[in-house]
Formats: structure tokens, C-alpha cells, sequence
């Protein structure tokens, strides 16, 4: 089978192995049906309905209603283990345990691409690739429950909700999915249209930030705009926040690390000649280092109350921390490159500078356990598939979903052996 994808890195199918590629067809099949029916976070009804039917007449072993809509499917391979010797001291010697995260939450987002396989619902929509992401544990899950004898250890397949927010990792390692058996490692990947189709991202270290978000309100003293010296002006005081906050990243941050700190909203003020008594602005911070754990809201704070008290003005402040960085262990990640140099064409394929400040609660799995988490290459701008994450346009070269599973079932083997 001779591939023409006319991008720069022309995908080698010949590196897909016989039997995963043709599961292309059920990928696609599986993708669409999904794409069709997108839910919301912890709303994934019919998606977890769909997931655990399949497992289920695959006959792999799962439970469902882990975190509301979180499916967990365990696959033993039955390869002889090389450790399990009949003369070993060790009795039943614990098997190692792989995971592999897929999330299947759908975006609220009028879709406007005109497919057959178009979102039913009105203002959901799977802009992300999560649809993509469950068809590709599945393909996986398939693939492995046939080839068990090739492998020596456990494989638990995690279909988590609500990655979107706010977040679903957490409560299922809450649930306990990395325990019994207890989970050794675990990979996972997003469909990327940053990338083009036939690459894949891939570092050891910081791949996405943390994200903390914040919501101020300035509480001045109104009055009228042609007597300023009888209040206290929000407006005023909000606007030196807006600019001081800057320095954070300009001044307090090593340069050498990277940080954001973005005031997405501000809201003040009726009428032009109304000095706003209250000011209200909500951001949002990121970064990469996990040493920053802390810090931003102490400096956001320290900010805005020492011009608040400069400027006799009072604030309510309301800051937490949404999902920490994704860091990835470094043997995991050189398991990831090994395995994606195999099937994308080296060393063009390899994409190294991939990090991106988007953020992902895949990180809270990695604060549990090593792992690696890869961006796999989606756009295929010569097919107009190079819309962005979020975008009500947002499709992806669907060419991917056969790499997806080739790159898992590789790794389960590799990391076993
Ligand atoms: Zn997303
Ligand atoms: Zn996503």
C-alpha cells in the first residue's frame, strides 16, 4: 500500500504493521460515531455506553462509573515472563503495570464543518481530538486483547472524563485506578494539528504548563468623573495592576524559564463621566517550572495589595491552581522516541521543541507516576485539516488514529521487554 500525503514528512504506512492498519477503517468508524454524539465533562454518557459495549464484546475485563463517566479495562498479556522462574525464591512475582490515558469529553462549541460525521448537538463539539484520542485506546485495547502473547505485564486502559474542566484525572486517581494493580508507568498522547501529520512531539521535562487562574475586584469609591479627588477611582487602580503584573514574568522570573501571566478580562465603569467605584479582572498564569508552585500567587497578591493600599483602595481576591505542569520522566520519554522513530520517518519526524503553555490534567497521572506524554502530528493542511484546538473548524487527518495505536501497542512491547 503506497501512501501520498502530500506534507513535508510523507507518512510511510509500510511502518504501520499489517494487522493495524487494517483496523483503519473500524478507527475511522469508531471516531465518527463519536464525533457525532460529543458530550460534556462528566457528562460522557453515551461515549462511556459506546466504550465499554466494545470492551465488552471483546471480552476485556473493566469498570465503568469511575469519576462519574471514567471506564478503567484491564488486559493481561500472557507472554512467559523471563523473571518467573519455577526456582525463584519470589512467588508470583508482581507483573509490571503499563496505562495508557485516553480523554473523551467534547467541547461547548458550535461546529461548522460541513461532514457527514458533523456533531448532532447544537453547541458541542469535539474540537479538541478527544474522539479521536477514545478511538485510538480503543484500536489499542483491541489490538492487545488479540496479541496477548506478545507481552509479559498488564496493561490498564483509562478512559477519563472532563480533561477540559474541570478535570477528571484527579478523581479517578481518587477512585484508585492506579492502584490494584498498582500502575508502574504510564503514556498517553494528544492529537496535535500544531504539528503536521507523520511527526510526533516528544521531550523528557516540562511539555505543558501549569495552569492558576485568579479573579480580582477593586473596590474603590465612585463619584463623578469631574471630581476625582472626592473617590477613590477602580479604574485607575486596575489599570496599574494590569501593567504591574507584567513584571512578574519581565522581572522576578529567571529569564531562562518561561512564564505568562495574561489579564484576560476587566470589566469597570457605567458611563464616561461615572468614576467606577468597583473594577473586576480575572486572569491567567502559567509556567513550566514546578518550583513556581506558590510563587505566582504570592507575587499576584503582593501586587495588588500594595497599590491597593498606595492608592486607598480595597480588593477581594480569589486565586487557585487548575492543573500542574505535564512533566515527563526521562527513560519514558526516550521509550516514546524509540518507539516513534520506528514508525515516523527520522529524524524529520521527531519534533523535540514542542512545548506549548496549553495545559492538560494528564500532569496530575505524572505527579503519581513516571511517564510520557507525546503530541501526535494531526494537520494536513493540504486537506484544509489544519485548524486549531478550540476552532469551530477544528478536523484532524484521521491518518493518525492508526499511528496512535501502532505507537501504543509498540511501547506496551517495549516497555515489557
Ligand atoms: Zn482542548
Ligand atoms: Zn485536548
Amino acid at each position: 500500500m503506497v501512501s501520498t500525503f502530500p506534507n513535508p514528512f510523507s507518512v510511510d504506512l509500510s511502518r504501520i504493521r499489517l494487522s493495524i492498519r487494517s483496523l483503519q477503517p473500524q478507527l475511522i468508524e469508531w471516531r465518527r460515531r463519536l464525533h457525532q454524539q460529543p458530550e460534556l465533562g462528566f457528562q460522557e454518557k453515551l461515549t462511556a455506553e459506546f466504550v465499554s459495549q466494545k470492551l465488552q464484546e471483546w471480552g476485556i475485563e473493566h469498570q465503568t462509573g469511575i469519576a462519574q463517566t471514567g471506564i478503567v479495562a484491564t488486559i493481561k498479556g500472557n507472554k512467559p515472563n523471563p523473571e518467573s522462574n519455577p526456582k525463584s525464591k519470589i512467588q508470583n512475582p508482581k507483573l509490571p503495570v503499563l496505562a495508557i490515558r485516553a480523554d473523551m469529553d467534547a467541547l461547548p462549541i458550535q461546529e461548522l464543518n460541513e461532514v457527514p460525521y458533523k456533531s448532532q448537538y447544537d453547541g458541542v463539539m469535539h474540537a479538541c481530538g478527544h474522539d479521536g484520542h477514545t478511538a485510538i485506546a480503543l484500536g489499542t485495547a483491541y489490538y492487545l486483547q488479540q496479541h496477548r502473547q506478545d507481552f509479559s505485564g498488564t496493561v490498564k486502559m483509562i478512559f477519563q472524563p472532563a480533561e477540559e474542566s474541570p478535570g477528571g484525572a484527579k478523581p479517578m486517581i481518587e477512585a484508585g485506578v492506579l492502584k490494584n494493580p498498582d500502575v508502574d508507568a504510564i503514556i498517553g498522547l494528544h492529537l496535535w494539528n500544531n504539528l503536521p501529520l507523520g511527526t510526533v512531539g516528544v521531550r523528557s521535562g516540562a511539555l505543558m504548563a501549569a495552569v492558576e487562574c485568579f479573579n480580582c475586584t477593586i473596590l474603590g469609591k465612585g463619584g463623578h468623573g469631574a471630581l476625582p479627588h472626592q473617590t477613590v477611582d477602580s479604574v485607575v487602580v486596575a489599570a496599574q495592576i494590569v501593567n504591574a503584573l507584567q513584571t512578574i514574568v519581565a522581572r522576578n522570573v529567571n529569564p531562562i524559564d518561561s512564564a505568562v501571566v495574561t489579564v484576560g478580562e476587566l470589566h469597570a465603569g457605567t458611563k464616561r463621566n461615572v468614576i467606577a467605584d468597583t473594577a473586576r479582572m480575572s486572569a491567567t498564569v502559567r509556567y513550566f517550572n514546578p518550583n513556581f508552585k506558590a510563587f505566582f500567587h504570592q507575587r499576584v497578591e503582593q501586587i495588588i495589595a500594595g497599590i491597593c493600599q498606595s492608592q486607598g483602595a480595597k480588593y477581594e481576591l480569589d486565586y487557585w491552581s487548575l492543573y500542574p505542569p505535564v512533566i515527563n520522566d526521562m527513560k519514558m520519554a526516550q521509550l516514546v522516541r524509540s518507539v516513534a522513530e520506528e514508525v515516523v520517518e527520522t529524524p524529520l519526524g521527531i519534533v523535540p521543541e514542542c512545548q506549548t503553555m496549553a495545559a492538560e490534567d494528564m500532569s496530575f497521572f505524572l505527579e503519581e507516576v513516571p511517564g510520557c506524554y507525546f503530541f501526535l502530528g494531526s494537520a494536513n493542511a493540504e486537506k484544509d485539516l489544519a485548524y486549531p484546538h478550540h476552532h469551530p473548524r477544528f478536523d484532524f487527518d484521521e491518518t493518525a488514529l492508526g499511528m496512535g495505536v501502532e505507537i501504543f501497542v509498540r511501547c506496551v512491547e517495549k516497555f515489557f521487554s
